[in-house]
């Protein structure tokens, strides 16, 4: 099978490669598992060296990076300039917080001594999304490598040059070749790999679908897995609200990355005294955003990363429009050559149409009305997802209430939701589970052993 690059600003193959055969794949485990036994061994302090390097990398190559991004999945260049900074400042802050986060913690018992030690657990399988091409990956990275763990990347197929781009800056890093490889494969040989003794654990970023599978293999197998899935995240707006700021917050929150983020809101929930005022400056700022090519520095919406999803986003918005939905703006794909989709704003949507159930991966915003905070919330809730929620007040008790009630794994007020190295990140109910980033991150992948003196 062959792995392709394809520009989905154009269509354009831009590269294809072979996918590794079984005997390289096994070549590449004992690598990461020989490597693993030297590796652990290494101080915080040399591994932070090479992590900051990293880092420097990332900063100094920032712009010939994102033009990777750029060409392979098509996001905007300067949230690929963005997202290329922020891989260095994950890399920075592990560097910095690896020892701290996984320090000895010693706990009173009737032992003369007891404590946690914090040990790595060996090769890591990471199976990723091409949405955030290099963030995804190094916010796994950066904690395992800085734990004493080592990495194997599964990277989406139609990221490759992304994938080896990323196993180059640690190469160039300093870090032992068997620290961090790509394997250019299909999601096909994902059980294999995972079934493989020589790797101990695996965490995947992408779809429920794709988590299900790789979950269920890695149970079978009694390994842990991370799992951060899809979301539906509300984006909640009462009147007390500062409404200009949350009315173009929520287009941003909506149209990051093409509309491709786990994080993105997607359902906009607005109290109905407000709503009028809110769909109408909503729908004005959807139809003026800058539709392009993602290369100039001036487009707020390039295409969608694949004809699969543009295909998949149309179909989500026609069937629902078919069941009832308002069309407020958009609902077409663009006729010129790519796989752009015009943003779009769904109002009125009925209970069973798929953009009230499922995720949808593209510019398209769904518009709801409610009476009050509590059918605020129920709404809120009314969805198999808990990655993320915002809600927009400057009333302290309907603070709390959407604080306190919300099921996600984060509550932003009167901000959008987003990630940040310093915060822990991830889902609750079929958004997935465990955790990434911040300190409960770098211990997902740890032994937590108790160590007990007498
Ligand atoms: P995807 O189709 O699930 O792909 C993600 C990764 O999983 C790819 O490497 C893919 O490989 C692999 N994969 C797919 N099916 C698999 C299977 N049955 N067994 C093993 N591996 C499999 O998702 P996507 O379309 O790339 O990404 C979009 C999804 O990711 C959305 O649902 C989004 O919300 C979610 N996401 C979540 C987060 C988060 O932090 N919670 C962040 C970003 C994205 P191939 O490419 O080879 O198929």
């Amino acid at each position: 099978m062959s792995i392709a690059s394809i520009n989905p600003a154009t269509g354009e193959t831009l590269k294809t490669f072979e996918s590794l055969t079984k005997a390289q794949i096994d070549e590449k485990l004992q690598r990461a598992n020989d490597t693993f036994r030297v590796y652990r061994q290494t101080s915080f302090a040399e591994r932070a060296a090479l992590m900051t390097r990293a880092a420097e990398i990332l900063e100094a190559e920032k712009q010939d990076l994102a033009r990777l991004m750029t060409l392979e999945m098509g996001k905007p260049i300067k949230g690929a300039v963005g997202e290329a900074e922020k891989c260095a400042w994950v890399c920075r802050y592990y560097a910095e917080t690896a020892q701290q986060h996984l320090a000895d913690v010693l706990v009173e018992t009737d032992a003369v001594k007891s404590y946690v030690k914090f040990q790595p657990i060996g090769p890591i399988l990471a199976v990723m999304p091409w949405n955030f091409p290099f963030w995804q990956v190094f916010r796994f990275a950066a904690p395992a490598l800085m734990a004493g763990n080592v990495g194997l990347l599964k990277h989406a197929s139609n990221v490759p040059q992304c994938a080896l781009a990323i196993e180059d800056i640690f190469r160039r890093a300093g870090f032992p070749a068997g620290a961090f490889q790509t394997l250019l494969v299909g999601s096909d040989t994902v059980e294999g790999i995972l079934k493989d003794g020589r790797v101990v654990a695996a965490t995947l970023t992408g779809s429920e679908p794709a988590g299900r599978s790789v979950a269920g293999i890695a149970g079978g197998e009694i390994k842990k897995t991370v799992m951060e899935l899809g979301g539906s995240d509300p984006f909640i707006v009462m009147p007390s609200a500062n409404f200009e700021e949350a009315v173009t917050t929520a287009v941003k929150a909506r149209t990051i990355n093409n509309g491709q983020s786990c994080i993105a809101a997607k359902r906009f929930i607005v109290a109905k005294e407000i709503y009028a005022e809110f769909e109408g400056r909503f729908v004005a700022e959807m139809k003026a955003l800058a539709v392009g090519d993602p290369m100039d520095e001036g487009t707020e919406i390039g295409p969608l990363a694949t004809g699969q999803i543009l295909k998949d986003v149309d179909e989500q918005v026609k069937a629902s429009v078919a069941a009832g939905a308002i069309l407020l703006t958009g609902g077409k794909k663009l006729e010129r050559a790519g796989s752009f989709y015009q943003p779009t704003v769904l109002a009125n949507i009925p209970k069973d149409s798929p953009a009230y159930s499922e995720e949808v991966f593209g510019p398209v915003a769904l518009l709801f009305s409610v009476d009050n905070i509590d059918e605020a919330i129920e709404l809120a809730n009314a969805t198999t997802f808990g990655l993320g929620a915002a809600a927009w007040t400057n009333d302290e008790s309907e603070r709390n209430r959407f604080i306190d009630n919300l099921e996600a794994g984060c509550v932003f007020i009167n901000g959008m939701v987003a990630s940040d190295p310093r915060l822990p990140f991830g889902g609750i109910k079929n958004s997935g589970y465990g955790r990434e980033l911040g300190e409960f991150g770098i211990r997902e992948f740890v032994n937590i052993k108790t160590v007990w003196i007498k």
